[in-house]
């Protein structure tokens, strides 16, 4: 696409599933995998003259989320039936919100420093699911099955404003509100599992023009990866329609993953398409404004702030503060690490990102099955800070003891000889002779020569034997000269 001529506009709706142990109008279970048809009741099958009844948990959820985005909770909202046929939705319409949805008008604050304001977040039922039966690349599937598991689930469709731009925009959008929902404890972010859907809107105006193009709709873009291409895909078709004085139609395309298209799956349907009214079965949602402002103070910290201190107060830089909020366990245990040792974290940070972590992942195990907790990394983390042992050691010499063994590092390190000379006094000597010894070498690394630093280094270590702190010979020559 010519970026020139083109602006791209992007407005996302996703769909999270709320971490409930039960639907959102029956006591259900939302437990994924379980046997098809398992999970059912006369309610989510939608029998005749049964009641829906609202999950409070659900509710609590949706709001909490609503607040994490920045929106405003509506005390007053209500439950619409949105009609639609489809072979996986047993009662023919879907419980949903229309025109007024749980809460409006909210922002996320990106870490691009782009802001993307949100339009609304409101609650629905998630329909069944179909699955394809007898499928081959030939003839297509001879029948279709409907697992009514996944009916009745609650989710929060969160719908933005067409306040994004670009690919790469969408996707860090949508990274970071999965990251979001995940520190609220209401969704478990899982894409694959299909716990977070995104719908992309997508339309091409002239540059600097203020008036929006026809949108396309783009379904089934359930990766990181996919929101990119699809939308990299879509700039690239929608402008060569343009381009040969050709009209975009509004419509709903499907993303085809192996493919890496889009194609056209049905006109896009308006509002009044789907026959909404009120759900006469449930009473209009009036929250109390002291219930609603107590959850939103149980929301606790949100990964922005965590960011926040991590780089503000902990010195550590942007990649590796990402890396910790990324993966809430991870960042977890860095905060316990911290509580243990808070003289340097970015040696904890260091530790626990290239240590433990690339350790866990080459093993495909988690902390849990590893004998390894917080106060043994403190103690690996004031070790290597007071140079008992080099960096070096650690994945060469200690690395299984580190995650298996019960016994003190100290000890160990001791035992198999692991430590070095660090008698700062010993190496000042040293330091002292060497000095003396290359009075040329060190004119010329007075004179700004910085590479005779480690001719000195080296000449140290020599006179022992490699084995002092390197720490603390640096330490002395830069103190000495
Ligand atoms: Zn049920």
């Amino acid at each position: 696409m010519n970026k020139n001529k083109y602006e791209t506009v992007i407005g996302l709706e996703i769909h999270a599933q709320l971490k409930t142990k039960t639907k959102l109008f029956c006591s259900c279970s939302t437990q994924f995998g379980s046997e098809p048809n398992s999970n059912v009741c006369p309610i989510c099958t939608a029998l005749p003259g049964v009641l829906p009844v609202l999950n409070q948990k659900a509710l609590e959820y949706a709001i909490k989320a609503a607040a994490a985005l920045n929106c405003t909770v509506n005390l007053y909202s209500k439950f619409d039936r949105k009609q639609y046929f489809y072979p996986d939705l047993p009662k023919g319409y879907q419980i949903s919100q229309y025109d007024k949805p749980v809460a409006s008008s909210g922002y996320l604050d990106l870490s691009d420093g782009s802001k993307v304001r949100i339009h609304r977040v409101h609650m629905e039922e998630d329909a069944g699911k179909l699955v394809h039966a007898g499928a081959d690349r030939l003839h297509g599937s001879d029948y279709s099955l409907v697992d009514l598991n996944r009916a009745g689930t609650p989710l929060i469709e969160i719908v933005s404003e067409p306040d994004i731009t670009s690919a790469e925009q969408a996707k860090l959008y949508v990274q970071e509100l999965r990251l979001i929902l995940l520190y609220c404890g209401v969704c478990d972010g899982n894409l694959e599992e299909g716990s977070l859907r995104c719908d992309v809107n997508i339309s091409l105006k002239p540059k600097g023009s203020n008036v929006l193009g026809t949108r396309a709709e783009i379904k089934n873009v359930n990766s990181f990866k996919a929101i990119q291409k699809a939308i990299e895909y879509e700039e690239k078709r929608q402008s060569e329609i343009l381009e040969s004085g050709g009209k975009v139609i509004q419509e709903t395309r499907l993303w085809e993953e192996a493919k890496g298209r889009t194609i056209s799956m049905r006109s896009k349907e308006e509002a009044n398409d789907y026959r909404y009214f009120p759900e006469p079965d449930l009473r209009p949602l009036v929250l109390d404004k002291n219930i609603v402002d107590e959850i939103i103070k149980s929301l606790g910290i949100l990964p922005a702030q965590k960011k926040e201190t991590y780089i503000n107060q902990y010195k550590l830089n942007t990649e590796e503060a990402y890396i910790l909020i990324e993966d809430i366990e991870r960042g977890k245990f860095f905060d316990e690490c911290i509580k243990h040792y808070s003289t340097n974290p970015k040696r904890i940070a260091s530790i626990i990102n290239q240590i433990v972590y690339a350790y866990l992942n080459e093993n495909k195990i988690t902390l849990i099955d590893t004998k390894l907790n917080a106060q043994r990394i403190a103690e690996l983390a004031k070790m290597l800070d007071q140079g008992i042992i080099g960096d070096n050691v650690v994945k060469k010499d200690l690395l299984e003891d580190l995650f298996y063994s019960e016994e003190s590092l100290r000890k160990i390190c001791k035992d198999k000889g692991l430590e070095q000379i660090s008698d700062e006094k010993a190496i000042k000597e040293e330091v002292k002779a060497i000095i003396e010894e290359f009075p040329n070498e060190l004119a010329e690394l007075k004179a700004g020569k910085i590479k005779l630093k480690a001719f000195f280094v080296g000449q140290i270590m020599k006179r022992f034997k490699g084995k002092a702190s390197a720490l603390i010979v640096n330490n002395a020559l830069d103190e000495l000269i």
